[in-house]
């Protein structure tokens, strides 16, 4: 049975004051969490030592400049766990790279919540989303969401952390701005809040609650995948989809799951030098440039999008607005099920590339 720390302070003011008692009591060596920076709005993620510059913290801030499963991923070990407050996507995509010896759970106490999703960049580009927040914060009180997050949100159906330590209880909560519930669920988390004061009780985070919101979000997917058609139109849809791609490999920097030290795509045999296309003009006839750039992402996609989580940085960032994150958690979700695999879901569960084994390919209709 899970235990609920109770705090009667709003959800933000309590994760940050048991941040702070965690960092105090010497239980964690550091916090990593989105903080203000200037006080302007401007925030960033940051790994704090002094408790001090947790006042500045805002840990539940709805937006994602960078995916942090990622980023604590390449934190270097510390004497003792790091405090570290992700989405629920940002902690299936640390999940995934743990199995690749990209990080070790041991190391982080995670901590996560219901999610009620990011804003999109160019949402927050005037006033760092601040005029959107209100609106944003009153529909996760109702446990619906905001018209201002991103699309990958508004089809995310994992908005519930899987592998936390401690879940904060945002989505649904009507009094978010007076109490802070916080669900822990590891032996460890329990030990280490056995001394900090907040009323304790037993208790599970009731996942029925999110059924409405959980059929909405599966709705809304099954119309974006069914925008992007590519089954259908096979790599002439894949060309007419990437033809405006410039190749710049911004989803792949951003993605926290291509994790090659050094990519294939980024070494020479793919430098856009004459020989290639003196090698394919005389054979085709005419060809695309910059060249390449369909293969990168039939690269990409087959590496690694059976572990895609969704979280929708790719398309963020994409400079010719390529709908790059819907089409890689369909292709991803199509694999993964033939192999029963959802990415994030067990830090056991082996990668089904790792595991591949000959005859499946009869299995699979190939033969
Ligand atoms: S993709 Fe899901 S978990 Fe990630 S920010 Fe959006 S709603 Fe939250
Ligand atoms: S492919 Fe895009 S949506 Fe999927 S994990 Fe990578 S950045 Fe996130
Ligand atoms: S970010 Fe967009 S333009 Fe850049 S490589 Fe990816 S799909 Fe192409």
């Amino acid at each position: 049975m899970d235990q609920i720390l109770s705090i009667d302070k709003g959800a933000e003011e309590g994760l940050v004051q048991l941040l702070k008692f965690l960092l105090e009591n010497d239980k964690v060596s550091g916090v990593f969490t989105l903080r203000k920076t200037t006080g302007k709005g401007f925030f960033d993620y940051a790994l704090i030592t002094e408790p001090g510059l947790l006042e500045d913290a805002i840990p539940l801030h709805p937006f994602m400049n960078v995916n942090g499963g990622k980023i604590i991923s390449s934190l270097p070990p510390m004497k003792k766990p790091v405090a570290a407050v992700i989405r629920p996507c940002e902690l299936r995509s640390f999940v995934e790279l743990v199995k690749r010896s990209q990080g070790s759970i041991d190391d982080f106490l995670l901590i996560s919540y219901t999610c009620g999703g990011s804003f999109p960049f160019d949402k927050t580009l005037k006033d760092n989303g601040q005029k959107l927040l209100p609106g944003y914060w009153k529909a996760v009180e109702k446990g619906v969401d905001s018209e201002n997050i991103r699309q990958s949100c508004a089809s995310c159906e994992h908005f519930v952390p899987q592998n936390a330590d401690i879940t904060v209880s945002l989505l649904g909560e009507k009094d978010l701005r007076s109490k802070c519930l916080m669900y822990l669920h590891s032996e460890r988390s329990m030990a280490m809040t056995e001394e900090f004061d907040a009323e304790i009780s037993d208790g599970q985070l009731e996942i029925k609650r999110f059924e409405a919101l959980l059929e909405k979000r599966s709705e809304q997917k099954k119309k974006d995948f069914k925008e992007i058609n590519i089954e259908d139109s096979g790599l002439d849809g894949m060309i007419d989809l990437f033809g405006r791609c410039i190749g710049c490999h911004g989803c792949m920097r951003v993605c926290p799951i291509c994790q090659c030290v050094l990519c294939d795509f980024e070494s020479c045999g793919y430098d856009p030098d004459t020989s290639v296309i003196a090698n394919e003009l005389p054979v085709r006839g005419g060809v695309r440039v910059p060249t390449d750039t369909v293969l990168f992402h039939i690269g990409r996609l087959s590496h690694m999008s059976f572990s895609c989580v969704g979280c929708g940085q790719c398309t963020e960032v994409c400079p010719a607005d390529i709908p790059v994150s819907t089409l890689f958690r369909k292709t991803g979700e199509q694999v993964a099920g033939i192999f029963d695999y959802i990415p994030g879901r067990d830090v056991d569960e082996e990668i089904p590339v790792t595991i591949f084994k000959e005859d499946e390919l009869s299995e699979l209709g190939n033969d």
